[in-house]
């Protein structure tokens, strides 16, 4: 495949470049016991392994096919955001506004969950905050948005701040009930929050954002839990679970000619299976229709710049209605460590299609087609000054567990209680697992938790 300014080019991420070397390889060599079997060593599955360990005394197995961190976790933006991939408005339309505002505040708490897990591991991944914007153009967007602003006023979370210009054509079309929720602006002030001259945009949403490297901060984490719990904790890489079956007293997981014995497993794959999943009696075991894995390949470009720039988050809705294969383009820019130097890196994101490949290959080749609409569609946004056609540093793609309900899985299957999940609606993905990890931990920990939206059905 070949475009006028760029060809194909290797899958290189900016986030496994980061990592340090694996060491040898350690499959799983033997049939064994465990209290915990964690079946995927994405932030999920990493997640879940420390708050389990952290909080029971039960010994935990964390198997990976891969390596640690090779998966959406080693392939995304790294942006740390928390809405949902539905608009708040329409879980509180479907779930109650309680419930929805326990789950968006349940989230928004997770920012205090990575850095305990930063913290407490000694992680040196570098992790950077600040206020991120998202630009708008038409009263719609803005309308979904800011009834979205009500549920978390009513709520009492944090308020997200929302300007909107005063040249915008629907100014005045703005229903009064929504008086309180933004600020007017001049257009210039719409301009400076998104770094664009791009007129179009007329409303900006400002929230809480960062950015870490996910695929790091794993493998970082996975090396303290091994010095920390040596008696409690195993990591097996090169080793995928082909088989889960689930019986009354126990459950049997399955990899490479190998079986563990286990109490419980938690399945924090993302959602794509390549795995059976059943009874004792081989009766398949699913999920609720809506919350099963449709998935989407979700592709990045980044440049590096050696001028030093503050980090950055911005998107860009693209569509007149709120969706579509190209909803929104997002940029991040973010501080960078190479081996001899410290750049500025953007990484431009936007383009997703659904997921039909079951031989799917995160290595395989970026389509230059793809890169040359980027750079023509997003690079604007991400650094005005750097000209067209240039080569980028960085290109790579990855997997997205959608589901059809936009809504994250964590829990306890609810026949099948000693299987449990932390996966699904993985678009925004990084706080959602480090919050789903914590509550897997809090339920193996026995504690008696309310129902929330996750819940799997
Ligand atoms: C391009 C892109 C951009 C993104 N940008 C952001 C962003 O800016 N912010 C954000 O919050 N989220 C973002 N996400 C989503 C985020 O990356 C994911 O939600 C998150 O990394 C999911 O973590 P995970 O552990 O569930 O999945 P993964 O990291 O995919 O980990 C799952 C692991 O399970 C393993 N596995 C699967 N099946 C088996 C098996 N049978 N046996 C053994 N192991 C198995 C896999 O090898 C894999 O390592 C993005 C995703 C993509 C693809």
């Amino acid at each position: 495949m070949r475009s006028a300014g760029y060809r194909d080019q290797p899958a290189r991420s900016p986030w496994i470049a980061q990592l340090a070397p694996d060491g040898a390889p350690r499959p799983l060599a033997a049939d064994t016991t465990t209290d915990v079997v964690v079946v995927g060593a994405g932030i999920a599955g990493v997640a879940t392994a420390f708050f389990t360990l952290r909080a029971t005394t039960q010994r935990v197995m964390l198997v990976e096919r891969d390596r640690v961190g090779r998966g959406a976790t080693g392939r995304n933006a790294g942006q740390l955001t928390t809405y949902f991939e539905r608009p708040l408005c329409d879980i509180a339309d479907a779930f109650g506004a309680e419930a929805a505002a326990q789950a968006q505040g349940a989230f928004d708490n997770a920012h205090d969950l990575l850095d305990l897990m930063t913290a407490e591991s000694g992680a040196t991944v570098r992790v950077e905050r600040f206020t991120g914007h998202m630009g708008m153009f038409n009263l719609h967007h803005l309308l979904v948005h800011l009834r979205c602003s009500r549920v978390r006023q009513q709520a009492g979370l944090r308020p997200e701040a929302c300007a909107v210009s005063e040249e915008a054509e629907f100014l005045d079309e703005i229903p009064a009930e929504y008086a309180g929720f933004y600020t007017v602006v001049p257009q210039q002030r719409i301009g400076e929050l998104l770094e664009t001259t791009d007129d179009r945009y007329r409303a900006v949403l400002s929230d809480r954002k960062g950015c870490v490297n996910s695929g790091l901060l794993v493998q970082q984490v996975l090396g303290y839990l091994e010095r920390r719990y040596p008696q409690r904790f195993r990591f097996h890489d090169h080793t995928g679970v082909e088989r889960v079956t689930v019986a009354d007293d126990g459950v049997r997981v399955h990899a490479g000619g190998h079986t563990m014995s286990t109490g419980r497993v938690v399945m924090c794959t993302n959602g794509f299976v390549d795995h059976v999943v059943e009874t004792h009696d081989g009766e398949p075991i699913r999920l609720a229709a809506d919350q099963q894995i449709t998935g989407r390949v979700a592709y990045m470009t980044a440049f590096a710049e050696d001028q030093r720039r503050t980090p950055a988050a911005m998107s860009y809705i693209r569509n007149t209605a709120i969706g579509g294969d190209t909803a929104y383009v997002y940029v991040t820019r973010r501080t960078y460590d190479r081996p001899a130097d410290t750049v500025t890196l953007t990484c431009m994101g936007g383009p997703e299609y659904p997921f039909h490949d079951p031989a799917y290959d995160p290595e395989k080749p970026f389509p230059g087609p793809l890169l040359a609409a980027m750079d023509e569609e997003v690079r604007p946004f991400a650094q005005p000054a750097r000209p067209p056609g240039l080569p980028y540093d960085f290109h790579w793609h990855g997997l997205m567990g959608y589901n059809d309900g936009g809504i994250r899985v964590v829990g306890a299957h609810p026949r099948h209680p000693r299987l449990l999940y932390n996966l699904g609606c993985n678009g925004v993905g990084f706080l959602p697992s480090t919050y789903g990890g914590h509550r897997i931990a809090r339920l193996l920990a026995g504690e008696p938790l309310a129902s929330t939206i996750f819940d799997p059905r």
